[in-house]
């Protein structure tokens, strides 16, 4: 006789909504539409062009149709394990190199294979927490604070592993650096410790390193250096080769986690097949780089390095407590020191805070509650890439590469950036 089993797993994904990020951008639109001029600084994407060398081998490949293998074209995977050689000092074996239609759709998929805990410390990229929930898994938590820079240090994690009964419980724990949401990154010393307290306590460590390349000064460290053995290395094409529309993401395993792998692979083979052909034929030409990418990536450090600094002077100025910007193109002050301030006018949340922005000034940001702090801090992500990156990047190349740009150059290149800025701090002062 057959017995036919069901198995259902009841996923509740009521509530679950869109990605903050998306949505904003989407609302942005709507009120584009609706005649109303908004500043966005909401969506976090490169406002660059692709350089134009990957857009010339895109072009070459456009008759490339064959699907390729789940795990990736081979000669694209020799190039990522070459990239993280060359830039990260991280000996990689192309056969432990996975490509994916995204970085987040391989870290959903990771969650999706690894029965373990879910480690995220907080501020934090705004999808790790709904892919756990998407899964109906359970994501522990470890809030941060300002004047830890946002990160977490080795010592907390330490803390975590030996508050729990179980000390070697498996667990994945995320790390994002240069950050989103908070634009700082980690030091060699601080990632040598926590990698230290990895290694003592078998955790795996999944380094989300997609803003590597922009780091504003081009000294990115990663994890990987000092814990290779636990450290699965996050990265692919939307940042730094401004190519978040390809969808094209990049996960190197180390050795020991061949299962881990290959279960993300069958998922994949099960669901999105492999990444489109002539994307994973351009990919290979971006990540070998050369001259062309090194000089692409000074320009849009340099541009990305003083405009970043200028937003946060301006924040600073207007009450709030903000961090040395380091990486990424995100700024996130606390302006919870003018909580009262901010209270008497009725804004109670960051929520409130960042609907104010956007409906009295008309400048979108996402709240620190998308990045899993609490609603009472008055914490938002502002993306400071809402400038023509185009314009931008042809006029840097006129100034010599070892100068600072011209005193005019961001008011002439980045001025809408520079009036979102502005309209955030007139904002705050408004009452004074
Ligand atoms: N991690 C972080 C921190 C991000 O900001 C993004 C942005 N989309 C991603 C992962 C996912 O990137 P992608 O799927 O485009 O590789
Ligand atoms: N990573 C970008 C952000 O944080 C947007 C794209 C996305 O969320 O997938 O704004």
């Amino acid at each position: 006789m057959n017995i036919h089993k069901h198995v259902s797993l009841n996923l509740n994904l009521r509530g679950l909504g869109e990605s903050a990020t998306l949505a904003i951008n989407d609302r942005c639109r709507e009120m584009k539409k609706n005649g109303v001029e908004v500043l966005n600084l909401g969506i976090g994407e490169s406002p660059f062009p692709v350089p134009n060398f990957v857009v010339k081998a895109l072009k070459m490949y456009a008759t490339e149709n064959r699907y390729l293998p789940v795990k990736g074209l081979p000669e694209l995977r020799k190039a990522v394990a070459d990239y993280h050689w060359h830039k990260d000092g991280v000996k990689v074996d192309p056969n432990n190199v996975l490509i994916g239609p995204g970085s987040k759709m391989l870290m959903y998929l990771l969650q999706l294979s690894f029965y373990g805990e879910i480690v995220v410390p907080t501020p934090c990229w705004v999808s790790y927490v709904p892919q756990a929930q998407l899964i109906g898994r359970q994501v522990q938590l470890i809030n941060t604070n300002f004047e830890d820079k946002w990160h977490m240090s080795a010592e907390r994690l330490a803390e975590l592993c030996e508050s729990e009964h179980d000390t070697y419980r498996p667990r994945i724990v995320v790390m994002c650096y240069p950050g989103n949401p908070d634009g700082g990154t980690y030091t060699a010393e601080e990632l040598k410790e926590i990698a230290a307290v990895a290694r003592k306590y078998e955790v795996i460590l999944l380094s989300d390193e997609i803003y590597a390349q922009i780091h504003h000064r081009g000294e990115h460290v990663s994890v990987a250096k000092y814990y290779p053995e636990g450290t699965i290395l996050s990265s692919g094409l939307s940042k730094w080769c401004a190519a978040g529309g390809w969808r094209l993401g990049t996960f190197t395993f180390p050795e020991n986690l061949d299962w881990l792998r290959e279960a993300i692979t069958d998922a994949a083979s099960q669901t999105y097949t492999s990444v489109s052909s002539p994307i994973q034929w351009a990919g290979v030409t971006a990540f070998k780089g050369g001259l062309e990418l090194e000089r692409y990536l000074w320009h849009v450090r340099r541009i990305f390095r003083e405009l970043s600094g200028r937003c946060a002077e301006m924040l600073r100025e207007s009450g709030a407590r903000i961090h040395p910007p380091e990486g990424a193109f995100y700024l996130f002050p606390d302006f919870t020191p003018i909580a009262d301030k901010l209270n008497k006018r009725g804004i109670m949340t960051g929520k409130d805070l960042c609907e104010a922005l956007l409906t009295e000034k008309h400048v979108a940001t996402v709240p620190g509650v998308s990045f899993s702090r609490p609603a009472n801090e008055f914490t938002f992500r502002m993306s400071y890439v809402n400038f023509d990156g185009a314009t931008a990047l042809a006029a840097s190349e006129g100034v010599p590469l070892h100068e600072n740009l011209p005193d005019n150059f961001l008011d002439t290149y980045c001025g809408k950036t520079l009036d979102a800025t502005k309209r955030i701090c007139d904002f705050m002062n408004q009452g004074a």
